[in-house]
């Protein structure tokens, strides 16, 4: 039995990226999808955001000289190529998806609209998220927290590289420890990066625990939901 019945799955542009220094790895999307069809047969309800960042980073835009709410509306729109990749991806696998984006583009995606993403849900449709929150000077980690609320899911989980969070950086720390748990408040103290600012303070404020796992890991999504230790669970 999965430990969830409805789940918000925030994955970055870089996970789709593979080892390529830009854009969409064709193995790589097709072995995510793989891990997503497998919880979806299982019944639970999913979702997911997509970042952008394997194409376009706003804050990349600005620090060239771009204005940098142009720069972040452009990083939406790498977002809209993500959650269509994904899309066709899913599709091939058989598994049914949606896309709804923040920003409207009518002739290619359903706009944002909260009822119906839930009712496709509810019908065993994958609801992919595109545009982020629809804002520039945000995230996709924040326009996850913002959905996973909006839908009422029981946990954002934060797809990342590294498995969990740890007590400091394992790449420059050899006695680093990972946490199986952490509170809200425990991460601000230890000032533990777990999603940017505005996200992490959202979640905490609706009480919604963020689980952080590695999606390099085969099978880790699966074991994720089905609530076998994996990665760290951020709770109040
Ligand atoms: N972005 C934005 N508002 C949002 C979400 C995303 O302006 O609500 C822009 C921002 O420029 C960001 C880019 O889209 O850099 C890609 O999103 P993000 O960096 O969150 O993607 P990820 O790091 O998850 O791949």
């Amino acid at each position: 039995m999965p430990a969830y019945k409805k789940v918000l799955l925030k994955l970055s542009g870089e996970a789709l990226m593979g080892d390529d220094s830009y854009g969409i790895n064709p193995g790589t999307i097709d072995a995510m999808v793989a891990d997503v069809a497998e919880v979806v047969q299982t019944g639970i309800q999913l979702a997911i955001v997509i970042g952008g960042g394997n194409i376009f980073r706003g804050v990349a835009g600005g620090a060239a000289g771009m204005d940098r709410a142009t720069a972040d509306y452009m990083g939406m729109l790498a977002t809209m190529m993500n959650a269509l990749a994904l899309q066709d991806a899913l599709r091939q696998k058989g598994v049914e998806a949606r896309v709804q984006s923040a920003l409207r583009m009518d002739q290619v995606v359903e706009p944002y609209i909260r009822p119906k993403a839930i009712r496709h849900m509810e019908e065993g449709k994958v609801v992919i998220f595109a545009a982020g929150t629809g804002n520039p000077f945000f995230t996709t980690d924040t326009a996850a927290a913002l959905r996973g609320a909006e839908m009422g899911v029981e946990v954002v989980l934060k797809a990342t590289k590294v498995d969990g969070i740890y007590t400091s950086d394992p790449k420059k720390d050899p006695t680093a420890t990972r946490y199986d748990t952490i509170t809200f408040d425990e991460a601000i103290i230890k000032n533990l990066q777990v999603m940017d600012a505005t996200a992490f303070a959202l979640c905490r404020d609706r009480k919604l625990p963020i689980k952080v796992f590695s999606i390099l890991k085969p099978g880790a999504l699966k074991r994720v939901v089905m609530g076998d230790s994996e990665g760290t669970l951020v709770h109040v």
